[in-house]
């Protein structure tokens, strides 16, 4: 069997969405498993829609995730160039093959023609196709105007590696534009010449391309080549399970995902889902999993729905998954500023408590700032709890008074921490939620933490106690 050659083939119009990003990563991870080759190549034949920078955004986002590619714009490889602007004398040359075989011809129709042929098939009740209306002498390419293939209408059976067997009858093909009056190529033509030329192997692309397929084959058939094996990855919708996943549902750019703090493994797993599992419940694939175990048969025909959930919970398991030091390396961008005289051991101990509660990385600051910097007294934290706010402040002062004098007894290692509040707690016959939430919001002025034990313990001792000798004093001040 020849080699197994997958590419994404982006047209830099825009950033990238996820959907185009998990059509990639199915085209990397067959590449990968079958040690075959993943090619980037851009399209850019529409200069009207390109938007400046997408290119580099594209290739960034790839590096990014890890998604490594052997030839692209900025990788040379032996089917270069990977820009298509820069293989236009191949377009052309490739063009003329098809106008020598009397296959392609320079586009007669004006505007005004096309409208009243328009009309016209119409009236017939035909749908309009250009060929209907093509010359009987093939008229000549001057390049002024656009050349056009010479189709040769018929019936179609094909198979797609996802969706099975798929027929077309003759009305879907017509003689469509090859290259366009400016001399750049349509995506039409150009991707067919391309896959061939870079013996691409298989084509994985996304739904649009379906109703189209039966106009690629006739192409092909004309040009005397192969066609590559095709696969159609489903569409992903929204998070109501009915739209198009559009911007609207804030699905973010990937390089967004990343500046918040979301692991590249946990996108990459979340995008492999996006339509395809391993025919199991399992949820959680590393690469490697996934390298070995995705098949395109696997993909599903229907619709991926995008729930923005799913990958928050996921990237939590992927944070928990990750050793604190490794997560302490990657998380390096995320600390507050305040946080910059504290050594690394202090930061690392931080880390590791709330390792258990971070969903994504860019949380860092909200959840740890009370370690750095000595939070501001927040009375409602007391006065909105539903069970501190009907306790008497006095008997609050005592509560706290007590914890005081008991801790500053300690040398504040976490197993007596735990033994002297657990005792305070019988002694004074509270509940944890009396008890323990108010030592909490004494030293981080927030409704929720860690472990309050582990979290006093990173404190010390000497800011735990001030933090409960303000909040006394803040106390007495409600009075
Ligand atoms: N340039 C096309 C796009 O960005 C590529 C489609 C394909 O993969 O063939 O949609």
């Amino acid at each position: 069997m020849n080699k197994i050659r997958t590419r994404f083939a982006p047209s830099p119009t825009g950033f990238l969405h996820i959907g185009g990003v998990r059509t990639a990563l199915y085209a990397w991870l067959l590449a990968k498993q079958n040690k075959g080759d993943f090619v980037i190549r851009i399209e850019d034949t529409d200069k009207d829609r390109e938007v400046e920078g997408s290119i580099e955004h594209i290739l960034k986002t790839f590096k990014m995730l890890g998604l490594d590619y052997d030839e692209g714009p900025d990788k040379p490889g032996p089917f270069g160039p990977y820009m298509q602007s820069e293989r236009l004398p191949i377009y052309h040359e490739w063009a003329l093959k098809l106008v020598s075989k009397g296959l392609a011809y320079g586009d007669p129709f004006s505007k005004e023609e096309v409208e009243g042929y328009r009309i016209d098939a119409k009236q017939k009740k035909l749908p309009f196709l250009y060929r209907n209306y093509r010359p009987n002498k093939l008229p000549a390419w001057d390049k002024s105007k656009p050349l056009r293939f010479k189709s040769n209408p018929q019936k179609y059976t094909w198979n797609d590696i996802v969706l099975g067997q798929i027929q077309s009858n003759e009305n879907a093909i017509d003689d469509f534009i090859l290259i366009k009056s400016d001399g750049y190529p349509t995506y039409n033509f150009a991707h067919i010449v391309d896959d061939y030329l870079m013996q691409i192997s298989h084509v994985i692309r996304s739904q649009e391309f379906i109703a189209s397929v039966p106009k690629f084959l006739n192409l092909y058939q004309a040009l005397e080549i192969e066609p590559p094996i095709l696969a159609t990855v489903p569409a992903i919708l929204g998070p109501d399970g009915r739209k198009k996943l559009s911007k609207r549902d804030n699905a973010k750019d990937i390089l967004d995902y990343l500046k918040e703090g979301y692991l590249k493994e946990a996108l990459i797993n979340f995008m492999a889902l996006l339509g395809w599992n391993d025919s199991t419940e399992q949820e959680i694939f590393n690469v490697d999993q996934l390298i070995s175990k995705f098949k395109l048969s696997n993909v599903q025909k229907s619709p991926a729905k995008f729930d923005e959930r799913r990958l928050v919970w996921m990237n939590g398991q992927y944070i928990r998954m990750t050793s604190t030091t490794e997560l302490y390396a990657l998380a390096k961008s995320y600390w507050p500023n305040d946080s910059k005289t504290f050594s690394q051991d202090y930061k690392m101990a931080v880390l590791d408590l709330i390792k258990e509660r971070l969903k994504y990385l860019s949380e860092i600051p909200d959840l740890t700032s009370f370690f750095f910097v000595e939070p501001k007294i927040d009375p409602s934290l007391i006065t909105d709890n539903k069970i501190l706010s009907k306790i008497d402040n006095q008997f609050l002062i005592k509560l706290l008074e007590l914890s005081h004098q008991r801790l500053s007894k300690t040398s504040f290692k976490l197993e007596e921490i735990k033994n002297t509040l657990n005792d305070l707690l019988l002694e004074t016959a509270q509940k944890p939620v009396v008890l323990f939430s108010l030592i909490r919001i004494a030293t981080t002025q927030s409704p929720a933490s860690p472990s309050l034990f582990e979290t006093i313990a990173i404190l010390g001792k000497d800011k735990t106690l001030s933090r409960i000798e303000t909040q006394i004093k803040a106390l007495k001040n409600y009075e």
